[in-house]
């Protein structure tokens, strides 16, 4: 696609995305969607301007300078809001395209007034920022979903060319199903955070109590906190507290995403958190001693995503909050464990425990109450064995995909044998094969196994072809090899541990 192609050269607009731009000027050329130099980078993200052919192609074909064209995307935010772009990793506080999901297909969000109003209605970048949530303009919460086909409302980067609606000429209609964006509903929202975040980066810094700090610092200090409401366990210690917060946990609906980290919620969900917690670090420190404190938070819970969180704050958690939390005394557990089998007949499972103890489950109670059983009965070993045999003939008589399943069980006939865990069994990055062979000459330890035993070493023999080597040498995955024992252990007693090796004798 040459330069010559472009006749027309709109303008971005104020604060107009890469990809919105380079869709009208699509447009102004008489393309229905965007040109791009070949089409493996139509599904890159644009707006992340990451790819740098792709950009100085773009100032070429528009005669803009590289700066222009940079500053349109989150390249053009480095040191302000991501460290850098580097393609690989996902930027924080940057939402997804989301066009593989159909289910979960909250994208890059738009306020309808603005498109409605927008003499060439246009997305904003800002709009792809996931501490952003509502239009300052506006006052209104904004929407990441096309209301009437759940679609986002401009993905920016479309995989997909053939799918889009003809109604589809203007960035007021969703590219999807045609629908009038600006005529969608919205709701009032006028907290505001969203502004004083962007001023932040226009300046680089933010005050937080008596200091200001580098945006960079505040932006992953807020990130740490919609963290900690965002994980399963601190947001049922903080609902749980009964604190000022607690309202705010309990409203949080963040099941049907079940985000991993805050750019996967709903703008809705981020509009309820985002502010909070704001207010949570706008104090600092009182206001985050007040919120740790009050929600009985130790250093285990506000460290969850220590990581990421700037060093200040990771001091401050360290320094006060790495306390000893009160547990539930040992003997209240196995009381209440009685009290439930005497009820159910059952002996409670650890989530049970769990439920009623919630954040103060005392671990070393449990672990007295759940004790594991080390050694298995003849009457558990026999039925194990049989199982382990009948899951080797399978795999033997299977000839398509019998060669992982029969090494994962020789394997765990192997662990048996030589009373190794799952996890030793599982790091042994050694070729298996000979230590199979040995392992499996001892076979009269474990007599319902003995015929499969052979035949599982012939097999081995002729099957070990050169492109099956490999495959052999690879270690096994630990997660597979528990499963398969799960299963070999279906019915069992739930105390008795799951390793193989507890069936030896
Ligand atoms: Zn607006
Ligand atoms: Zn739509």
């Amino acid at each position: 696609m040459g330069e010559s192609q472009f006749l027309m050269r709109p303008r971005p607009l104020e604060g107009e995305s890469l990809s919105s731009w380079r869709q009208r000027s699509g447009w102004a050329n008489g393309y229905n969607f965007f040109p791009t130099i070949d089409e493996r980078t139509r599904r890159v993200d644009p707006d992340i301007g990451a790819n740098s052919e792709d950009l100085i192609w773009l100032s070429d074909a528009h005669q803009l300078t590289l700066e222009e064209v940079k500053a349109l995307s989150l390249a053009g935010y480095i040191g302000r809001l991501v460290k850098n772009v580097d393609g690989v990793k996902h930027p924080r506080f940057w939402l997804r395209a989301r066009l593989r999901s159909r289910v979960n297909s909250y994208g890059p969000m738009f306020c309808p007034h603005c498109l409605g109003e927008d003499e060439d209605p246009y997305f904003r970048l800002a709009w792809r920022f996931a501490f952003v949530t509502e239009c300052g303009k506006h006052q209104v919460e904004l929407l990441d979903q096309c209301p009437s086909c759940m679609s986002p409302g401009w993905p920016t980067a479309v995989g997909e060319t053939q799918d889009i609606s003809k109604k589809f000429i203007s960035h007021r209609y969703c590219w999807k199903c045609g629908f009038d964006l600006s005529k969608s509903t919205t709701s009032e929202s006028r907290n505001g955070v969203g502004a004083v975040l962007s001023n932040g980066i226009d300046t680089g810094e933010l005050k937080l109590g008596a200091l200001a700090y580098p945006i960079l610092d505040v932006l992953q200090a807020i990130r740490g906190v919609c963290h900690i409401f965002i994980r399963d366990r601190e947001r049922k210690a903080i609902i749980s507290a009964n604190s000022k917060w607690s309202e705010i946990a309990r409203g949080l609906n963040l099941r049907k995403v079940n985000p991993i980290a805050i750019d996967y919620a709903s703008v809705h969900e981020r509009n309820l958190l985002v502010p909070v917690a704001y207010d949570i670090v706008k104090d600092w420190p009182d206001s985050y001693r007040e919120f740790a404190n009050q929600n009985n938070l130790s250093a285990m819970n506000l460290g969850v995503n220590g990581a990421l969180q700037p060093e200040w704050m990771n001091a401050l958690i360290a320094n006060e909050f790495r306390k000893v939390q009160k547990t539930t005394e040992t003997c209240v557990v196995i009381a209440f464990c009685n009290e439930w089998l005497a009820r159910t007949g059952n002996w409670p499972t650890r989530k049970d425990v769990r439920d009623k103890f919630g954040p103060k489950a005392p671990d070393k109670g449990i672990a007295t109450v759940f004790k594991a059983r080390l050694v298995a009965t003849e009457a558990e070993s026999n039925l194990f064995y049989e199982r382990l045999h009948q899951q080797l003939s399978i795999a033997m008589s299977n000839k398509k995909d019998g060669q992982t399943r029969l090494l994962d069980y020789a394997t765990l006939l192997l662990a048996n044998l030589r009373q190794k865990s799952l996890s030793e069994i599982a790091n042994e990055t050694v070729c298996i094969k000979p230590e199979l062979q040995h392992a499996l000459s001892m076979v009269d330890v474990a007599p319902k196994c003995e015929k499969a035993s052979l035949e599982v070493i012939d097999l081995l023999e002729s099957r070990t072809r050169p492109q099956d080597r490999e495959q052999i040498n690879r270690p096994i995955s630990h997660r597979q090899l528990q499963r398969r024992t799960t299963m070999l252990m279906k019915g069992m007693d739930v105390l008795l541990a799951r390793e193989p090796m507890v069936f030896s004798n």
